[in-house]
């Protein structure tokens, strides 16, 4: 017996993309895409609003085994990764709760007989899913996009794309820290309106980029943090230099960083390199401002809060 999801295909979010970019910032800006939540309940597309069809009617799609191979691929990856006892738990919560899930037309289905309310339905997108209907296909033609958890419906997403092990578990276990959380406090997606949306989706990556950070130090160690350090430490000579103050407004966006192949090595896709590049800026801003803003703890969260929401209102990630 399947079980169907109510909602969501309506809930279509549409990141623009600036064409002039070239190609590599376009898959690092989009890598941050992956990183998605809240925010894709209040943004749906009023155009698309397709007919929901009960998901029983539907059978598991042939190639439903190398989906789930796929999937567990992913989790294993993220539990060979998670060291701090967060990690830990937000990897094991899912692997406990979670149930192979498919796309169907205009909706989703989950492979399991008896879905609990807090069941984790884990979705494996192929190319073929695209002609299912325009929410998949918006989803599978995100380029760079590799994986997602979608808060309120309680779903992972992951693509076939390669990664190298471990980064493809730290990816991974950043999208089980929102599955906790969402798990842990239902009611903030189910609350959220079209205005607190965008803070409530902030504050969810701020906490998953935290846990990732921690354990993407943990994980590639010493030359992973002194290069970290070292970034920052650049950064904060430039603030200098311009006599800009750290927790401003401005702040220096996403850049390409290849030394990193020497620390994590060698990406296995644009996907890995984009994502692994976004996230280490965002570590590098989220380390200058603990160690170089001037103020209280509350004012060092605020700002690491405003510099995500900004960079993900410039992919279009928030509108
Ligand atoms: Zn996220």
């Amino acid at each position: 017996m399947f079980y169907g999801y109510e909602k969501f295909p309506q809930r279509i979010q549409e990141t623009p993309m600036r064409q002039s970019m070239f190609i590599f910032f376009v898959i690092v800006i989009v890598g941050l895409a992956a990183i998605c939540g809240i925010g894709l309940r209040n943004n749906h597309n009023s155009a698309l609003k397709p007919e929901i069809k009960k998901a029983k009617m539907y059978a598991p799609p042939a190639n439903m085994k190398e989906r789930e191979q796929i999937a567990k691929d992913w989790l294993d990856a993220a539990q060979d990764v998670a060291t701090t006892l967060e990690a830990k738990e937000a990897v094991n919560w899912v692997q406990e709760h979670q149930a192979p899930a498919y796309p169907v037309d205009n909706g989703g289905a989950m492979l399991v007989d008896d879905p609990k309310k807090d069941t984790i339905g884990v979705v494996v997108l192929m190319d073929e899913d695209k002609i299912l209907c325009d929410y998949w296909r918006q989803m599978i033609e995100q380029k760079g996009v590799g994986l997602r958890y979608i808060s309120g419906d309680r779903m992972m997403q992951f693509r076939p794309t390669k990664c190298t092990a471990k980064m493809k578990g730290l990816f991974a276990l950043h999208e089980c820290v929102h599955a906790l959380d969402d798990a842990m406090h239902p009611e903030v997606a189910k609350n959220a309106t079209k205005e607190t949306s965008a803070d409530i989706q902030v504050a969810g990556e701020l906490h998953a980029y935290m846990v990732q950070k921690e354990n993407t130090t943990k994980v590639f160690g010493v030359q992973y943090q002194k290069l970290l350090d070292r970034k920052v430490e650049e950064l904060y000579g430039m603030y200098q230099r311009d006599g800009k103050k750290v927790g401003g407004s401005a702040y220096m966006s996403v850049q390409p960083t290849p030394a990193l192949d020497d620390v994590c090595g060698k990406p296995a896709s644009d996907m890995e390199r984009g994502l692994r590049d976004s996230h280490f800026w965002l570590f590098i801003n989220m380390s200058l401002i603990d160690r170089h803003m001037d103020d209280t703890e509350d004012e060092k969260r605020t700002a690491k809060l405003s510099y995500i929401e900004n960079e993900y209102r410039q992919a279009g990630i928030i509108e």
